[in-house]
């Protein structure tokens, strides 16, 4: 099969740093354009919006979307629309609604939809998955801590509604979690921090329960300063296990079991080729249901005011 012609569109930090290098490195990619306000890709056509593109280049197969959620949806309805695959960075939206219904436009244009969620493809998840399928869990405890100024400089959207606040990192904890449990649970409880000058939250926590009485708790925080901290530890039949570093490491009773250099973006990119290859769409809302219900659920605090 020849590779597929690919565009970008909303080029900023995680093309630079992952998308760009990735689809380099896989044949089966041939990048042609890409559609930015202000950011540009070397060697390749450039337009300042998505229309201009697929007007003046219909040789478009597929088009990720890596432009702040709050602006994805309408990206994807006009690339699903012109008959385009779509790979949608994470969160794939702002809504439920509007991902769903992506996902039957996909359906009706025979095309396909990748919700994508890199740090499922994180290397010691799949371990940790078989670890926890072959054990009781007696309790989990999720530790996404880090810290804004660092990873989010001058990123406005993220504090705006819909940017999701603490919860754009803690998502991927969240598509972990909902990935490695043997069963799907959902939140009991949550408690949500907004900074008073903020639409969206900087801490939050959570407590979340199973068909069969789970034990789990998350805590997110963009307060954290010094060292970060990305961790699952599950308490369980077969000891403690603990995948750290937003799973990367995996340890079992404090020995190491698995540890292997990161390649969450090369796998997605070959996960998008597989289905457009198999003609299906991998649309998993899990992570985003879970977002939604802690804001509805969730009892609201304000605390101090955030300055960048
Ligand atoms: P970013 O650099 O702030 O934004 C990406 C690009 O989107 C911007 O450079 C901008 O390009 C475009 N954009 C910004 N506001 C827009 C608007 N109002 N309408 C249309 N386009 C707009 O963000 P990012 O860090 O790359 O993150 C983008 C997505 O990737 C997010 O969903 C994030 O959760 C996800 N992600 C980020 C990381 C990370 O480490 N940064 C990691 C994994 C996933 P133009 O101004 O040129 O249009």
């Amino acid at each position: 099969m020849s590779p597929i012609n690919l565009a970008i569109v909303g080029v900023g930090k995680i093309v630079r740093d992952q998308h760009l290098p990735a689809v380099a490195k896989n044949a089966d990619y041939r990048l042609i354009a890409a559609a930015s306000r202000h950011g540009t890709v070397d060697g390749i056509d450039n337009f300042k919006s998505i229309d201009e593109m697929l007007a003046a280049v219909p040789a478009i197969e597929a088009v990720s979307l890596c432009m702040p959620p709050q602006y994805r949806y309408e990206a994807a309805e006009k690339a699903l629309s012109a008959g385009k695959h779509v790979f949608l960075e994470k969160p794939p939206g702002a809504t439920l609604s509007e991902v769903a219904d992506l996902e039957a436009l996909a359906a009706a244009r025979g095309v396909s939809l990748f919700a994508s969620w890199h740090s499922r493809y994180a290397p010691a998840v799949e371990a940790a998955k078989s670890f926890l399928a072959g054990t009781t869990i007696r309790s989990m405890r999720v530790i996404w801590k880090e810290d804004v100024r660092h990873w989010h400089p001058n990123q406005e959207w993220i504090w705006q509604a819909g940017g999701l606040g603490v919860f754009d990192p803690g998502i991927n904890a969240l598509s972990i979690v909902t990935h490695i449990l043997p069963r799907p649970v959902f939140i009991t409880a949550a408690t949500l921090e907004f900074p008073e000058n903020r639409d969206a939250p900087i801490a939050a926590t959570m407590t979340f329960s199973d068909a069969k009485g789970l034990d789990l708790a998350a805590e997110f925080d963009w307060r954290q300063t010094g060292k970060q901290s990305w961790d699952i530890v599950a308490e369980t039949d077969a000891g403690t296990m603990v995948l750290s570093e937003g799973g990367a490491k995996l340890s079992i009773d404090g020995k190491l079991v698995h540890e292997e250099p990161e390649q969450e973006y090369p796998m997605l990119y070959r996960r998008f080729a597989e289905i457009v290859k198999a003609g299906k769409s991998d649309v998993d809302l899990a992570p985003l249901r879970h977002v939604a219900d802690a804001f509805m659920l969730g009892r609201r605090k304000f605390v101090e005011a955030f300055h960048d």
